[in-house]
């Protein structure tokens, strides 16, 4: 190789020399005008290269010169492991230039390294109710290889709820609990729900706190909707000849027109009071339906029995007033015009008349001997 580029140097300069612009009988005398130099031999890290340039007036004129050695234009063979790489070291790999042995470069293999041989997780920092902890192991190849882990909060242990405030029938309680762990952290606490009455279905008073148990839309001990309740109470006359009362605090509608309670139609009763009771003293006030009712069925009570109750009794006149403003929650108040007990002449006067509620339009006044419906309700 290298005695090649040799002679093709020799040969170029002899060129030159042969074909030089020496003869003025061939070319007229002109200031040469070079073109660029053309590599005609790149030079190595061991020999100079050739390069070449030619005038454009005429091509025969040739000047040529040496490119210096680069010494970085080695010829790198293929890499070859020299150090082998070991399980912590890194090993080494070497190439060498074609023109000169001595011309070497390396580069480093890397070290194997090793599959780690991992111990048990050992815990290196404890969790505790709300934070987390840590775990570690170590490989049993280098001590220095070393991984973690995070462990779960443990979340706290709660004891049993204990009471602090006991709820009562209306009054909801409070409770706590606190953590086993003694972790620190505040109690927790939970209202615990208000009980709710218990009442006595026949007084409707709670059997725990003696309050009224009921509320105006209960089912009441007739079976009937419970539409009016006094806290204080009202005279609840009980009978034709019962001139005292006694104290009631619930007035309860039948659960359906009278004539319909055995699953019939309800009836158009013309009013039972009868003719010969037209001089009557009756009242238009609560508390008084049950002794009207007796007064102008000539001391009888209603021919009506609904969940083994025979007490009820047709509404006085405010009595009534109370179904009409609570028909929404009674639900089922299908007639229009209802009888009350109270004469409109409630002294006892010669008129056949009585007061009815409309349950579209409210009060108005009925003859004896027309017919309206009858929603019997009963007191406690
Ligand atoms: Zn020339
Ligand atoms: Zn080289
Ligand atoms: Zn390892
Ligand atoms: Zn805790
Ligand atoms: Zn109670």
């Amino acid at each position: 190789m290298k005695k090649t580029i040799k002679l093709l140097g020799i040969f170029v300069i002899n060129t030159l020399i042969i074909i030089g612009c020496e003869n003025p009988a061939e070319h007229q005398p002109h200031i040469h005008q070079w073109g660029d130099w053309q590599t005609i031999i790149s030079s190595t890290c061991t020999t100079e290269g050739i390069e070449t340039r030619h005038c454009i007036l005429n091509a025969k004129h040739v000047e040529t010169r040496r490119i210096a050695i680069n010494f970085n234009a080695h010829m790198f063979g293929e890499w070859t492991e020299t150090t082998a790489p070991t399980e912590y070291d890194d090993g080494e790999e070497t190439r060498y230039c074609a023109y000169d042995s001595r011309h070497i470069e390396t580069r480093p293999i890397a070290a194997l390294g090793h599959t780690h041989v991992w111990g048990d997780w050992i815990q290196t920092l404890a969790p505790t109710c709300v934070t987390e902890g840590e775990e570690t192991r170590h490989c049993s190849l280098n001590e220095e290889h070393i991984e973690t882990r995070p462990i779960n909060a443990l979340g706290h242990d709660w004891g049993d709820w204990t009471q602090i405030d006991a709820p009562t029938c209306t009054i909801q309680g409070l409770e706590f609990r606190t953590c086993k762990r003694n972790c620190g952290i505040a109690d927790e606490r939970q209202p615990i729900p208000a009980l709710g009455h218990i009442p006595n279905t026949e007084t409707g008073f709670c059997t725990v706190c003696n309050d009224l148990g009921y509320n105006i839309g209960d089912t009441g001990p007739g079976g009937g909707i419970i539409f009016y309740k006094s806290v204080y109470g009202f005279t609840f006359f009980t009978s034709s000849d019962d001139s005292i009362g006694v104290k009631a605090h619930y007035l309860e509608a039948a659960p359906t027109d009278m004539g319909a309670e055995n699953g019939g139609l309800s009836y158009h009763y013309q009013w039972p009071g009868k003719k010969s009771n037209r001089f009557t003293v009756t009242n238009i006030f609560i508390g008084y339906g049950k002794k009207n009712t007796e007064l102008i069925e000539a001391g009888k009570h209603l021919n009506l029995t609904i969940n083994d109750k025979i007490d009820w009794f047709i509404p006085s006149y405010y009595e009534c007033v109370e179904l009409y403003n609570q028909q929404a929650i009674i639900g089922n108040l299908t007639g229009s015009e209802y009888w009350t007990s109270s004469r409109y002449d409630s002294a006892g006067g010669s008129v056949y008349s009585v007061y009815i509620i409309d349950m579209s339009y409210g009060s108005f006044v009925r003859r004896i001997y027309d017919t309206c419906h009858i929603r019997a309700i009963r007191a406690f």
